[in-house]
């Protein structure tokens, strides 16, 4: 816990520049017979060339639910009751169409959760990427689009003895870096990796996750790791960005948020975390989210916060900049509270 309150706020965001996607204001609501279940609400961030931005928080936080949004996939009873989404200047929201199928794996890729199941076990590899590739850029000739396929191998540290390989003649490391490579066929600007390594075991976690490192730094392509990883994310990304229930509850660059996480969720996320270094009792956050259809008004996390103050059950906190580059939503930090 950070027990100095800043009152500093300071004016500037993140740097804009160079930056590849802007989401705006952006919630998405699932309609159930008892009311919408409001699964994100008003967020905002962006994302520049380049970086690696982990979305944490609990299951059901939202995060699956804003990565599918963006990506224009969320199927009904869900849909995008509000805000933008801007991929290097392009309005994804409002696509429609071809447009937006054009728009698909050209300017946003998914690496799907579960490797396993998401590629399709009657197409050899080669296949399935060649089918991505001559469905957005017409018809290639054979070695040409032979060489590029072996060239997305290396590029993801495949072999090219798989060039002729089905899925189920793969590890699980293996076809996840299969799946890597179908987001990056096209180059896009924006790929979304949905808990890219879960369900793979520490050794092979690594190595998708140096994978993705490699890609970064080779392709300059930025991308939204989702998971719940905490020991994961802070080896892998630039910056956290942190959901409960819907909402962005703090945004920083990696070593901050670690080093001092500042509000009381992600504070309880990270003593949560198990250490080789001393043995200590595993922290809970005590308590359950609320009803997703019929959130308090005040804070989102006041049933469950440590630190719960009579203006938390009133006001609902802002995201604000009170570090350098570091967002919460919490009214601890705010002057005069
Ligand atoms: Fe806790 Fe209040 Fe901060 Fe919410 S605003 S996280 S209830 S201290």
């Amino acid at each position: 816990m950070t027990n100095t309150q800043t009152t500093l706020e300071w004016d500037t965001k993140l740097d804009t520049e160079d930056v590849v996607l802007e989401v705006e204001n952006f919630s998405v609501h699932y309609a159930t017979p008892k009311g919408d279940v409001i699964a994100v609400n008003d967020v905002s961030f962006n994302l520049k060339r380049g970086e690696l931005l982990g979305l944490i928080g609990e299951s059901g936080c939202g995060k699956t639910t804003t990565a599918m949004a963006i990506l224009r996939l969320v199927q009904p009873p869900g849909r995008i009751v509000n805000g933008r989404v801007t991929i290097d200047g392009l309005d994804v929201t409002s696509l429609q169409g071809e447009e937006l199928r054009r728009a698909r794996w050209r300017q946003m890729a998914l690496v799907p959760q579960g490797a396993m199941n998401s590629l399709n076990p009657l197409m050899r590899i080669k296949d399935q990427i060649a089918d991505v590739i001559e469905t957005h850029e017409g018809k290639q000739p054979k070695k040409e689009l032979k060489e590029r396929i072996l060239k997305l191998f290396t590029d993801v540290g495949l072999p090219s003895r798989i060039y002729n390989m089905y899925p189920h003649e793969l590890s699980g490391g293996m076809k996840q870096r299969a799946c890597i490579a179908l987001g990056i066929a096209l180059k896009p600007p924006l790929v979304i990796a949905d808990e890219p390594t879960s369900a793979l075991d520490v050794i092979v976690q690594r190595i998708v996750a140096q994978t993705i490192l490699d890609i970064r730094d080779r392709m300059n392509v930025s991308m939204i790791i989702i998971g719940h990883d905490m020991g994961l994310m802070a080896q892998l990304v630039d910056r956290l960005a942190v959901m409960y229930a819907g909402n962005m509850v703090e945004v920083a660059p990696v070593d901050s948020a670690y080093a001092e996480p500042m509000h009381p969720y992600t504070q309880l996320l990270i003593e949560a975390i198990p250490s080789i270094k001393e043995r200590k009792p595993l922290k809970l956050t005590e308590g359950l989210t609320h009803d997703l259809r019929n959130p308090p008004p005040g804070c989102i996390f006041q049933f469950r916060c440590p630190h719960v103050m009579d203006v938390c059950r009133e006001v609902r906190p802002q995201l604000k900049a009170y570090k350098p580059n570091h967002e919460v939503a919490c009214h601890l930090y705010e002057e005069g509270i």
